[in-house]
């Protein structure tokens, strides 16, 4: 079975979720999933081997993977998190969802300026999240060495939407 179709058989999907109309793919399954955890994780590392100096996961799935990718990449992590919840001075970006807002910060001084940084989540959809996590890189003085995702929804478009950046993402559907 190639990883792709691991991560095929693997997600739940949930019609009608969070709204109607929007059909919710959930990847608990693959993460609970001994061999569809550390299969998943390893893709990612090996995808951009060799690229990244740092991981970064965004809140709150996006942790799960780069926990295990920076350990198994033998890199450290940086969290990208929801407003409100860094102690110490943060970059902050706010950007537009499809109903509303969003604002995703980072620490300024985590890690050293200039670091390649891989940055981590579970789902691509319209971009929104990972162009503003590209922003606040960009504004800490870091480098995106690519944006590694197990699934992309390709109708949304997202990828448009990231630059000349490296996208790996496991399964596209
Ligand atoms: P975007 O900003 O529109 O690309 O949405 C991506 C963010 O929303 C990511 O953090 C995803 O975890 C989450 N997301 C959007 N659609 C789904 C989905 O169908 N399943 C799981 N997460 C999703």
């Amino acid at each position: 079975e190639s990883v792709e179709q691991l991560v095929e058989r693997l997600c739940a999907k949930i019609p009608d979720h969070p709204e109607p109309g929007v059909l919710f793919r959930d990847l608990t399954p693959l993460f609970a999933d001994a061999d569809g955890f550390r299969r998943t994780t390893d893709a990612l590392a090996e995808a951009f081997r060799g690229r990244f100096d740092f991981v970064a996961g965004i809140e709150a799935r996006g942790f799960l993977l780069a926990g295990a990718v920076a350990y198994a990449s033998g890199t450290g992590i940086i969290p990208v998190r929801k407003a409100g919840k860094l102690p110490r001075e943060t970059y902050r970006e706010e950007y537009v969802l499809e109903y509303g807002s969003a604002v995703l910060e980072i620490h300024t001084d985590d890690v050293p300026r200039g670091s390649r940084v891989l940055v981590l989540d579970d789902v691509l959809a319209t971009g929104g999240t990972l162009g503003a996590t590209a922003q606040l890189l960009h504004r800490a003085g870091l480098h995106v060495a690519g944006f590694g995702l197990v699934m992309e929804l390709t109708e949304l478009r997202g990828r448009a939407r990231l630059g000349g950046h490296r996208v790996r993402a496991l399964y596209r559907v």
